[in-house]
């Protein structure tokens, strides 16, 4: 049977689109799939995948083509995300936070306002991380979770960069410590958030800075034996006393929290993998009642109506969800109205949610033998679940806003009730 497009109907895509979204299909195919079973039980670093997304270029997916690289918007970024997803979760979701690094100092960064100071600073500085992923094929990562309200958006970064120059060079200290630093050890590297270290600092004095993962001060601690995701291998980051210039800044100090204001969509870049992984399911389950599944007998299972109607529900959910996807997709640019807003949530949640039940319902439809290790069913399963838990907006997050934004307009407030 005819493998589904990720984007649904092709035809609606730009030839970049297609292009990019035939690569990435190629490449999940032939080369991450086959490899995501070991990468998954050893919980390492996919490394061949990413030379072979470095030699397609896709590690510049998001750089502007003015800096050499392919210049993909948001949507044509998040279809193929979803694709690499398809046949690698783990792939994706790490890949994701290289390409967001790229894409947040990118098109998101020019829709932001800027002093013409600070847009010449970001314009050198990224011209230097630009480079070094076209011209030298460095990897970024984006870690920014630190255990506790900072990565839900509701507290200022605990990780601090203390202005301080050496040799002449104005630049930060940082001290600090991420959790789930996806990449690590793997990373060129680490694209932390920090609170600029100043007297009153609050949530607005944010500052995204670019660390070597070779500079003196930076380690990575702890084990990684997860649930899911296990290639992200997303270890414990330590920063002591780490010192960068200037020019490690991926976006001005403060643009970071007008980014999270303005550009919303900056955050939904992590469900792609989930709809990825949706699609897997669905994949699977197609193929397994077929007797189609590489290794397995070929015991058809597909004449049974029980299982005809697990299917179609399936798809149905699987529809429902790319469709989301691709609103989501289309909707994302600057200052979104608070429909648009809200949409997001809802698809985000859709997308986190609907994953983990479809690789839920895809082993109860196919079963038992459909869900040993030797399969990729029983990862996708797992893989999925790691979803909804993602900050800032887990599933829980989601439905906290959408709850309270759907019924209040900003600065509305309850009347005390009398007892
Ligand atoms: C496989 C995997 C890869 C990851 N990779 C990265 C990465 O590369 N970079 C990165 O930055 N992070 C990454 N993460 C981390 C992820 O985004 C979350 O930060 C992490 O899962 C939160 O774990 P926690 O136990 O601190 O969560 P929680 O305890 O759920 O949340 C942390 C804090 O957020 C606030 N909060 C949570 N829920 C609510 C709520 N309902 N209402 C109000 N406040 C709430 C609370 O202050 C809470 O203490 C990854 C996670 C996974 C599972």
């Amino acid at each position: 049977m005819a493998a589904m497009h990720i984007a649904g109907n092709p035809q609606t895509l730009t030839p970049l689109q297609r292009e990019l979204i035939d690569v990435a299909a190629t490449l999940g195919r032939e080369k991450f799939a086959p490899r995501a079973g070991e990468v998954d039980r050893d919980a390492r670093f996919p490394f061949e995948n990413y030379e072979d997304m470095k030699r397609a270029g896709l590690l510049a997916i998001c750089v502007p083509r003015a800096h050499g690289g392919l210049g993909a918007d948001f949507a044509t970024y998040v279809m193929v995300a979803a694709e690499i997803g398809r046949h690698c979760g783990a792939t994706a979701l790490s890949y994701n936070m290289h390409v967001c690094s790229t894409m947040w100092a990118g098109f998101i960064a020019d829709a932001l306002d800027m002093t013409p100071a600070q847009r010449a600073d970001h314009e050198a500085n990224r011209a230097l991380h630009f480079a070094n992923v076209v011209r030298h094929g460095k990897v970024y990562s984006q870690p920014f979770s630190e255990g506790g309200a900072a990565a839900a958006g509701k507290a200022p970064w605990g990780t601090l960069a203390t202005p301080a120059t050496r040799d002449g060079v104005d630049g930060y200290v940082v001290n600090g410590k991420k959790i789930f630093a996806s990449l690590s050890g793997a990373a060129d590297f680490y694209g932390v958030l920090c609170t600029v270290d100043k007297p009153g600092a609050t949530i607005k004095d944010s500052l995204y800075l670019a660390l070597p993962a070779d500079a003196p001060g930076v380690s990575v601690v702890g084990d990684w034996d997860p649930l899911g995701m296990r290639g992200t291998v997303s270890r414990t980051l330590l920063l002591k006393d780490v010192w960068v210039p200037g020019s490690a800044r991926l976006m001005p100090e403060g643009l970071y929290a007008q980014a999270a204001m303005r550009y919303p969509h900056m955050f939904a870049t992590l469900s792609p993998t989930y709809m990825g992984l949706a699609q897997a399911a669905y994949d699977f389950t197609v193929a397994y009642l077929r007797a189609e599944v590489p290794g397995m007998p070929p015991v058809k299972r597909r004449m049974y109506p029980t299982k005809q109607i697990a299917v179609a529900e399936m798809r149905v959910a699987l529809e429902q969800t790319r469709a989301l996807f691709l609103a989501n997709a289309r909707d994302a640019g600057p200052d979104p109205d608070k429909d648009t807003r809200l949409r997001i949530y809802a698809a985000h949640y859709t997308i986190m949610e609907n994953a983990q039940a479809l690789a839920a319902k895809a082993i109860r439809t196919c079963g038992g033998q459909s869900m040993l290790k030797s399969l990729p069913l029983e990862r996708i399963y797992r893989d999925s679940r790691c979803g909804s838990l993602m900050l800032p907006w887990t599933a829980e997050l989601c439905i906290d806003r959408l709850g309270r934004e759907c019924l209040y307009e900003p600065g509305e407030r309850d009347e005390e009730l009398e007892s």
